[in-house]
C-alpha cells in the first residue's frame, strides 16, 4: 500500500468507534484499498461484540477513546495480540510524506487543562506568521483528515490522555505539556497510568519539549524525556525566567530561552482579562504557546500581535449574562468547561475578590475534591449542588462549612435552572454567580456546552422575571 507501507496494514483492520476519528480511518483505508472492518453499538457497524470478530483475520486495530484500557474490546484485542492503536498513532503513521520521506512537522500540547486553549494560541500565532495551519485531534477534527490538508505547512494537535495511551512511535516537532492534576480516574486505571500516558507526549520529540516549571510532574517529565537529540527543554513560569525559560518580569512576557527579551505586556492580552486583569491560568497558556512557536521560529512581533488578539473559547470563563438587582447588577460567569478540581479552582482564583456565588457539581470521574473545596472556602459565599455526585459535595461543605443550596436529581435543564435561580436569589448587587462545575456534565446533558448553554439562557431569562 503506498501511503501505508507498513506490514500491520496488511491484512484487515478493524476500526473500532465510528466517531468521526473512526470514520474518517475507515475512509482513508478504504480509499487505499485496505480491507476494515467495524465495531461499535451503532447498527451500521460490522460488530458490536468482541466475540463474533474473527481475529486470526485482524492485522490491527484502531480503537476510539470510547475505549478505555479495562473495556471488554481493548482486553480482547491484547488477550489475541493484535497490534492497537489509537487514531493519533494511525493518523502519524500514514501521514503524508514527499519523495525524502519527510512530512510536515506536528506541534502537540497536552496537559490537564489548557489545551484548546494553548492550541488555539498556537494556531493563531502561526497564521499570522503567514502559515497554513491544520488543526486537528482533541478539538474534534479527526487528525487523519487534518494532516492531509490541502496546503497545510504545519500541523497543530491537541492531544488527550487516552488518546495518547495507544499512541508509541508519534515524533512532535515541539511538544507542550502545561499541567497535570487529578482527571478522568474513570478511565485510567490510576493517577500514575494517566501521568504515564501524558508523559508519553515528550516521547521522540525533535525541536522542543516545553513544560511547566511551576508543575513538577512536567518539570521531571521533561528531565527524563526520550528526546532525539539537540531537542530543547524550554520552560515556561509565572515568574522571572531563568536560562532556557520563557517567563513573567515586571507583567511582561519575557523570553529568555530563545535571546527575545521582552515580547508583549500582559496588559495587552485585553481579550484574557477578567476583573480587569489577566489571571495566571491564562497567562501560563500564552506561555506556552509563546515558547512553542518561538521554538518554530515564529517571530516574536507576530507572537505578540497575535496574543493580542486572541479570544478564549467559549463556556471557559465567559461573560454570558448581567443582570440587574436592587439597583446593582449580578454578573453570570459560564466556566461550564471546568471539568475537573484544578479547572474551577483557577475560575474561584481568577474571580478572587469577588462575592462568589459557585454552581458546582456532576459526575466526578473519580477525582478528590477535597484540595480544591479547602482552598474554596474563603473564596465562595455559597454554593449551589447539583448533578450526580452532589453528596460527595454537600458532605465536604458541611465540614468546611460552605453554606449550600442543593437541586435534587432532574433532567438537566430542569436541574440547570432551579441552580440559577437559587444562585440569584442568594446573589448581592456586585456579586458574581460562577458556573465551574469541576465535574463532566453527561449525568444530565448532552455535553459541557448544553449545560453552559442552558446556564445562560435561564440567566438571561431572569431579566424579563421578577426583580425580587
Ligand atoms: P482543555 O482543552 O485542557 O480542557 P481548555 O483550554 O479548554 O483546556 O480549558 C478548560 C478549562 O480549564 C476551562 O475552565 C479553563 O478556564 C481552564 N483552564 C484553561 N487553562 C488552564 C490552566 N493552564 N490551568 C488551569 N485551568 C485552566
Amino acid at each position: 500500500m503506498a501511503i501505508i507501507g507498513r506490514s500491520e496494514f496488511d491484512g484487515t483492520v478493524l476500526v473500532a468507534g465510528l466517531g468521526a476519528s473512526g470514520r474518517a480511518v475507515k475512509g482513508l483505508l478504504e480509499k487505499y484499498g485496505v480491507k476494515c472492518e467495524t465495531f461499535d453499538e451503532k447498527a451500521e457497524a460490522d460488530f458490536s461484540d468482541p466475540r463474533s470478530v474473527d481475529w486470526s483475520n485482524i492485522s490491527a486495530a484502531v480503537v476510539s477513546p470510547g475505549f478505555s484500557p479495562d473495556s471488554k474490546l481493548v482486553r480482547t484485542i491484547e488477550d489475541n495480540h493484535v497490534p492497537l492503536m489509537s487514531e493519533v498513532e494511525f493518523a502519524w503513521k500514514t501521514r503524508p510524506r514527499d519523495r525524502e520521506g519527510r512530512s510536515i512537522p506536528w506541534v502537540g500540547v497536552t496537559g490537564t487543562n489548557g489545551k484548546t486553549t494553548t492550541v488555539k494560541m498556537i494556531t493563531k500565532i502561526f497564521q499570522k506568521c503567514g502559515l497554513k495551519v491544520a488543526e486537528g485531534g482533541n478539538t474534534g477534527f479527526p487528525l487523519t483528515l487534518a494532516c492531509r490538508e490541502e496546503g497545510a505547512q504545519i500541523v497543530v494537535v491537541e492531544l488527550s490522555s487516552a488518546q495518547l495511551h495507544f499512541t508509541r512511535s508519534l515524533a512532535l516537532e515541539v511538544a507542550v505539556w502545561t499541567n497535570f492534576a487529578d482527571d478522568h480516574l474513570d478511565w485510567h486505571r490510576s493517577l500514575e497510568e494517566y501521568r504515564l500516558d501524558k508523559a508519553r507526549i515528550f516521547e521522540n520529540a525533535k525541536r522542543a519539549i516545553v513544560y511547566n516549571a511551576e508543575d513538577p510532574v512536567t518539570a521531571a517529565a521533561a528531565k527524563s524525556a526520550k528526546v532525539n537529540l539537540g531537542c530543547m527543554e524550554v520552560g515556561f513560569s509565572l515568574k522571572r525566567p531563568a536560562p532556557a525559560q520563557v517567563g513573567v518580569d515586571e507583567d511582561w512576557i519575557f523570553d529568555n530561552a530563545f535571546a527575545y527579551g521582552r515580547i508583549c505586556s500582559l496588559d495587552s492580552l485585553s481579550h484574557l482579562k477578567i476583573a480587569g486583569r489577566v489571571p495566571s491560568h491564562r497567562v501560563q497558556n500564552a506561555l506556552a504557546a509563546c515558547a512553542a512557536s518561538l521554538a518554530m521560529g515564529a517571530k516574536p512581533e507576530k507572537v505578540a500581535e497575535a496574543l493580542s488578539k486572541f479570544k478564549p473559547e467559549e463556556h471557559r470563563l465567559e461573560e454570558s449574562a448581567e443582570i440587574r438587582k436592587g439597583g446593582g447588577k449580578v454578573e453570570f460567569i459560564d466556566d461550564s468547561k471546568a471539568t475537573n478540581p484544578a479547572s474551577a479552582l483557577a475560575a474561584l482564583s481568577s474571580l478572587e475578590g469577588k462575592g462568589i456565588v459557585w454552581i458546582v457539581g456532576g459526575e466526578t470521574k473519580g477525582c478528590n475534591m477535597s484540595p480544591m473545596l479547602k482552598e474554596a472556602r474563603g473564596k465562595v459565599k455559597r454554593a449551589v449542588l447539583m448533578g450526580k455526585d452532589r453528596a460527595e459535595f454537600a458532605k465536604a461543605l458541611q465540614e468546611i462549612q460552605i453554606p449550600f443550596d442543593e437541586v435534587e436529581d432532574e433532567e438537566g435543564a430542569a436541574a440547570m435552572k432551579k441552580a440559577v435561580a437559587l444562585a440569584f436569589a442568594t446573589a448581592e448587587p456586585g456579586d458574581v454567580v460562577l458556573l465551574a462545575p469541576a465535574c463532566a456534565s453527561k449525568d444530565q446533558f448532552r455535553d459541557m456546552a448544553e449545560r453552559g448553554e442552558k446556564f445562560t439562557e435561564f440567566a438571561k431569562a431572569l431579566e424579563s422575571g421578577p426583580r425580587e
